[in-house]
Order: C-alpha cells, then structure tokens, then sequence
C-alpha cells in the first residue's frame, strides 16, 4: 500500500475569510484539508505533515530552502513512497523548480493548491489534493522531478507557469504541453522531460539575486542600484530573443566588471533568446558586455538557479562559464 506524505505550507487551498466579505488568509492545517477530501483514497495512506501555513507570496528563500531539506528528508525514509506538498498558487511554479533542483530524491513530488478558497463553496482544493495524492502515489512518476497536478492536469516544474489570476485551470507549460493527467482515479502519464534533471547541493539559497524586468523606453537605473548596494547576482526580465532598453549595456558591462553576474531571460512566455540584435540594447551587444542568456529558462526560475548556484561557486573568472553551463543543463 503506498504511503504518503501530505506536507503542509498553506496558500489559497488552506486559506478562508474570517469574516463575511473580509480578506481572506491561511489558516487550515493539512488535518483539514484531508479532511475535506471528497471521495476515499483506493488503498494509499497518507501521513499529514503541517510544515508552515502561510501565503505563497510571502515565503521567502530561506523558507521554501527548508521545504526542499524537509521532503528530501521524509522521502529518504523507506516507508515513504511520495511526497505532496500543499502550497499557494502564487509562487508554486518557484518552489517546485527549487524542488526539482534541490530534493535528490527521485520518488514523486507532486505539489498542488487551489484558486478558490476553503470557505467557497466550489472551491478546487479538496479535488486537486486528492488527484496530486493519486499521482505520488504512482511509481511512473519516478525520477520525472518535481510536478504541478492542478485541474486534472500534470505539468512538470521545469516549465510550468501560472497564466491567470483566478481561473481554476490557471498552469500550463506554455510552448511544451502537460505531462499528463488524472481522469477519476487513473493517472496517466503521457510524457517524461526528455533532459535528466540538473541536481543541485545548495547550502543555502542566495537572497540578495535580482530581478529587474524591463519595460518599452525603460532606464538602466535600477541596474546602477544593484551595482552599488550589495546585490550579488541579477536577473534581468528582457523583450523577445533578449534584447533591452538602451542603456543596459553598459550598466550590465559594470555590474559584470564588479563581480556581479548577469543573466538576460525573455519576457515571452515561448521561445528562447538569442544573440542576434546588435546596436545599444540589442543581445548581441548585452552578450559582449558579459549577460549569460537564459534560453527558455524564466526570468523568476533563473533567479532561483542563479541563487542556488551563488553559494556554491568558486569567486573567479570561472563563475560565469559555470553560471552558463548550468543554465543549458537545468
Ligand atoms: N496568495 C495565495 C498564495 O499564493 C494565492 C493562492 O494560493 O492561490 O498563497
């Protein structure tokens, strides 16, 4: 019989208003959220596991660092079959990357949450909880990495990001398609990343990376902050195959010049940067003065390699061959 671990962290699916029309906040614990699950689970138990209950907006590095240590440690434990982790929409696509990154386990994680909140009552999460516990609960999803199981839907965290604000079926991997799906109590897994996942050790997650996104007309200055006040890596959020405002060259060719790494991620939700624009702005030039291109990596999951990276890499001119190196292997 599987066994489950149902780790707890709050977000919109433990969330409730507690008052008619007031703000709505985390509160329920996993006890409740299993609880309200609508149909029995065929033949897996599961174990409550009551990390934190916060929003996922709120979370910070450190925190969601703790989480990935946490289900490493419940999955090296023999009787664990899989992991679920309960956690707000907001920044799951973030946590489940840091998962998939961090957690060298290759038993299931399935992270899950809901839009709709506990005291709706159409609310998603008891539907999304029992289809992620269904999905971990299934050895295919062995070694596929951390997964996002909302709507019926499986998305791998590679990919994976939220596209709207409140609609239930709010994740999709845009440009790579849904990992799989769960119909009733069958779980069907279509597909499988075709890259091995890129394992890292992070001690600690760097909190001082970040992330800068540019906009049409938009000055370089907050890139001359990052330069003068202790910021250690920085993620620019830049148009189509890279290309930024004017400006930027020089500011990055500065930050590149104090040590301060550099990553040029797209701001469209398909496709991959590339060199090709000269002229101030262009990539061609943001690559000459130093920037690391992301690919089709997000400029938010970027930032995460970025921090998970910083702690771990040798000062030196070496650091930024090793940054792009782990930027084509994630
Ligand atoms: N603000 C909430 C959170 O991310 C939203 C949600 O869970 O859907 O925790």
């Amino acid at each position: 019989m599987p066994h489950i671990v149902l780790v707890a962290t709050g977000g919109t699916i433990a969330s409730f208003a507690a008052t008619e029309g007031g703000p709505v906040s985390a509160g329920l614990s996993g006890d409740a959220l299993l609880q309200s699950l609508h149909a029995p689970l065929p033949g897996i138990t599961v174990e409550v596991d009551n990390f934190t209950v916060a929003g996922s907006n709120a979370l910070t590095l450190e925190a969601v660092h703790g989480v990935c240590r946490h289900i490493d440690a419940r999955l090296s434990e023999p009787g664990v079959d899989g992991v679920v982790v309960t956690h707000g929409t907001d920044t799951m696509e973030e946590s489940a990357f840091l998962a998939r990154l961090l957690v060298r386990s290759d038993k299931p994680v399935v992270f899950t949450g809901a839009q709709r909140h506990a005291g709706q009552p159409d609310t998603d999460g008891p539907r999304n909880m029992r289809d992620a516990i269904l999905a971990a609960a299934i050895p295919d999803l062995t070694g596929v990495g951390a997964v996002i199981l909302f709507e019926g839907e499986i998305h791998g965290a590679r990919h994976v990001s939220k596209v709207h604000a409140s609609r239930v079926d709010t994740f999709r991997s845009n440009g790579h398609g849904k990992l799989g799906e769960v119909d009733e109590d069958e779980v069907h897994l279509y597909t499988r990343p075709a890259r091995p996942r890129l394992v890292l050790d992070a001690p600690l997650l760097d909190p001082e990376v970040e992330l800068v996104a540019a906009g049409l007309g938009s000055t370089p200055r907050y890139l001359e902050w990052c330069a003068s006040s202790g910021v250690s890596g920085v993620v620019i959020e830049a148009f189509g195959r890279g290309n930024a405002p004017k400006g930027y060259a020089e500011a990055i060719r500065k930050l590149v010049a104090a040590g301060i790494p550099v990553i040029l991620a797209t701001r469209c939700t398909e496709g991959r940067t590339r060199a090709i624009y000269g002229s101030d702005g262009g990539a061609v030039t943001l690559v000459e003065a130093g920037a690391i291109l992301a690919g089709d990596l997000s400029a938010a999951k970027a930032r995460l390699l970025l921090a998970a990276l910083l702690p771990t890499l040798p000062a030196g001119p070496e650091r930024l061959a090793l940054i792009a190196e782990a930027v084509t292997k994630v």
